[in-house]
Parts: C-alpha cells; sequence; structure tokens
C-alpha cells in the first residue's frame, strides 16, 4: 500500500515547477502540477471529511501552513490572500540544481507514486550530502545529443546498458522481452546485433561510496530489455504509464505481431 506522502518529498518537484514558472508558482497551480507529475495513488486521494480538498491537496497546502520552504530557506511565500505565491531563493535554485538529475530521472521514468515519494524521501534524508548519482539513458535518449554536465550519467548509464545487454544475452540474442522483436534479426546482423533499449521499472541510485559492481548486479534486477517501439508505447503517457504485463497482454491480443 502506497504510504502517504510528506511535505519534504514535496519540496524538491515544488521547485522544480517553480523554476519552470520563472521562478513562481500560485498554491492552486502548485496542487494541481504536482498531482500531474505525482499521480498519487491509495490514502492520500481520500477526501477530508466535511472538505473538497484530498489529503494530497492538505499536503501542499501545509507547505504554506508550515512554512516548510522558509524553514529550509529554499523558497517564500508572497502577495497577499488570492495574489499569493511562492517564490523560489537562490538556495532553492542550488539545492535544485544539486539533484536535478535525481529529479529528472524520477520523472521522466514514470515510476509509480510510491517509488516517487520513497525515492524523494531518500534524497530528503540524505544528511550525510553523499552524492546520489543516477543511472538513466532516458534522458540521453530523449535529449539526443548528451550535454556536457551529464557525460557523467551518459558513462554511468552505458556501464549500466552493457551489463544488463551482458545479462539479457541468450544464445548471443537479445530481443524485446514485451514483443521479441530482435534488431539483428529485422535488420541484419551488420546494423541491428545486440541493439535494445533498457526500460528501468524501478529507480535505480547509487551513492557515492557504493560498490559500483554491486550497485549494477542489483539494478539489473529491476531492468527490462525493450525494443524502441514498446518503450515508447510504455512511456507515451506519461500521466497514466502502462504496465509492462498490460502491453504484453494486449499485443497478444491484438494478435498481429507474431510472437514465436
Ligand atoms: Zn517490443
Ligand atoms: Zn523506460
Amino acid at each position: 500500500m502506497a504510504k502517504r506522502i510528506t511535505e519534504t518529498e514535496l519540496i524538491l518537484p515544488s521547485l522544480y515547477l517553480m523554476s519552470l514558472n520563472e521562478g513562481r508558482i500560485t498554491t492552486s497551480e502548485l496542487i494541481q502540477k504536482l498531482r500531474d507529475i505525482m499521480k498519487p495513488v491509495g490514502e492520500d486521494l481520500e477526501i477530508l471529511i466535511g472538505r473538497n480538498d484530498d489529503k494530497f491537496s492538505q499536503k501542499v497546502r501545509n507547505l504554506k501552513a508550515h512554512n516548510t520552504f522558509e524553514k529550509f530557506g529554499y523558497a517564500q511565500y508572497k502577495g497577499v490572500s488570492k495574489n499569493s505565491y511562492v517564490e523560489i531563493t537562490d538556495d532553492g535554485k542550488q539545492h535544485l540544481k544539486q539533484n536535478e538529475d535525481i529529479l529528472k530521472y524520477l520523472l521522466i521514468n514514470d515510476f509509480t507514486y510510491t517509488d516517487l515519494t520513497e525515492n524523494l524521501r531518500k534524497v530528503a534524508q540524505n544528511q550525510n550530502k553523499k552524492k546520489i548519482e543516477v543511472f538513466d539513458e532516458n534522458i540521453i535518449i530523449q535529449e539526443g545529443n548528451k550535454r556536457l554536465t551529464e557525460v557523467s550519467i551518459y558513462e554511468r548509464s552505458s556501464k549500466l546498458r552493457n551489463y544488463a545487454i551482458q545479462c539479457f544475452t541468450k544464445e548471443d540474442r537479445i530481443s524485446c522481452h514485451c514483443c521479441n522483436f530482435n534488431f539483428g534479426d529485422f535488420y541484419g546482423d551488420d546494423i541491428g546485433k545486440g541493439f535494445i533499449e533498457i526500460h528501468h521499472t524501478k529507480p535505480i541510485f547509487k551513492y557515492e561510496d557504493d560498490d559500483i559492481e554491486n550497485t549494477l548486479k542489483q539494478a539489473v534486477t529491476n531492468l527490462i530489455p525493450v525494443c524502441s517501439n514498446c518503450h515508447r508505447m510504455i512511456h507515451r503517457n506519461w500521466k497514466k504509464p502502462i504496465e509492462i504485463q498490460f502491453l504484453i497482454d494486449n499485443i497478444h491480443k491484438n494478435g498481429l505481431f507474431n510472437r514465436n
């Protein structure tokens, strides 16, 4: 069952939304946009007795009532009543910058509400400020050519990718887990052999002092080799990501693809 979200876990995504919106956002916009990117489920969707609000909205409102941003110095509420908004501070911008890769990774990969909140909690509780590293080839795939700041993610992700390919290759072949498409078979080995994309079913983090080999070994259980088409279908609607099994069932039901 999904645990309820806490205010601390809402800080980073809120700062991110402010930054996309010229540094400021009203509470009602914040509630709507946080809901879009966090996709809350379970108890957080329960309506509060005698009110039109659910528990998720209330948590967002509490950010203001409890001075949560101000306590950390990350943002400030300004303006009065209907015109009030919250604005990111320089410290907030810095905090966001430090954790931008993690946040982008969590949001782009359509993880579940539980996985999102759990990992935002880990980031928030990272008291001794260990550097957290992510593996994310989706950032690289989506943005085409990698930016300089992402070179380290690129290298890390390639390591995970190569390790995963090694694990999932059977008898010198690697095919899509969902539709069985094989790039080598279709395009010919010269072009397609060994090509595959890697879908993350759960977030994969590495703290700076974690052993890379160990991390890779654990990470591979949360990876699925998929063809580019199936991968796009999985992430087609980021507000409503689909489960792998649902995709497989639908491919079978549709009957066009001959799974051998
Ligand atoms: Zn496929
Ligand atoms: Zn994916």
